[in-house]
């Protein structure tokens, strides 16, 4: 499902962000992805999700090399990605459902496929009685669960989140790692940046580890591994 193989990062700042990373994951996997500020975390993200291109190496995602994508390429790459930030990133004039219904519009799916769907994420994530209100209504836990909404929608092949409870409390922070594991349950792929030890170490989920962008762990059922 994805491999690196040999990647490397140098950003035009000459910072090493990666050095040498070979690693592949499987269809079905959940893999945190931790390590220290400055480990490599985020461009390792941002490699998947074709934000950044590796200075060296080799990398392919679902049948895709990324390295030879050309820029008309990546939109519709990125449509087979769920995404999730920190920050969530909502639309602030749009509804609950029409956040997450935007994502499929610009698949252009039918309106039918659209309200059926649409529904159906918004359940899952247990926001239905929240279908009508906008995200500055919502705590940030329910900004996050509709953003998951969002991300899921198109059934994705790959979910990917970076720091998605970074702002938030341990209680919500749990509760959004439940709903990432149902959905791994499901089936999808799920890839998540974390400093959230008691997430990691509750989960025991597939563990890379970074420190100054080696890898330098990868645990099956691993553990947080460090003190933050
Ligand atoms: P993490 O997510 O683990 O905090 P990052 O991947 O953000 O790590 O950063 C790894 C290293 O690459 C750090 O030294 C960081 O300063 C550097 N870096 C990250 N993004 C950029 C960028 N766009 N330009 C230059 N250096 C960067
Ligand atoms: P995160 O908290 O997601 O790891 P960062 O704070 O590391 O994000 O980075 C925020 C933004 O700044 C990102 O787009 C990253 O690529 C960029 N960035 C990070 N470090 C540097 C750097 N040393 N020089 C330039 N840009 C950087």
């Amino acid at each position: 499902m994805i491999y690196m193989g040999n990647v490397s990062k140098i950003y035009e700042t000459g910072a090493v962000a990666l050095s040498n990373i070979s690693v592949e994951i499987k269809s079905g996997e959940f893999v945190f992805v931790v390590g220290p500020s400055g480990a490599g975390k985020s461009t390792f993200i941002k490699l998947i999700t074709r934000e950044e291109l590796p200075t060296n190496g080799q990398i392919a995602i679902g049948g895709h090399n990324l390295l030879s994508l050309n820029p008309a390429q990546v939109p519709y790459y990125r449509r087979q990605l769920g995404i999730v930030f920190q920050d969530y990133r909502l639309l602030p004039n749009k509804t609950v459902f029409e956040n997450v219904a935007f994502a499929m519009e610009v698949i252009e799916a039918t309106r039918s496929e659209i309200m059926h769907r649409v529904i159906h994420v918004v359940d899952l994530v247990g926001l239905r009685q929240k279908m009508n209100r906008y995200p500055q209504e919502l705590s940030g836990g329910e900004q996050q669960r509709v953003a998951i909404a969002r991300a899921i929608v198109n059934d994705p092949v790959v979910l990917v989140a970076d720091e998605p409870t970074g702002n938030l409390d341990p209680d919500t922070s749990w509760e959004i790692a439940r709903i990432l594991e149902d959905i791994n349950r499901s089936g999808t792929t799920i890839i998540m940046a974390s400093h959230d030890k008691s997430v990691v170490d509750k989960l025991r989920r597939r563990v890379l580890a970074f420190e100054k962008g080696r890898l330098v762990r990868d645990q099956v059922r691993g553990v947080y591994g460090y003190e933050n």
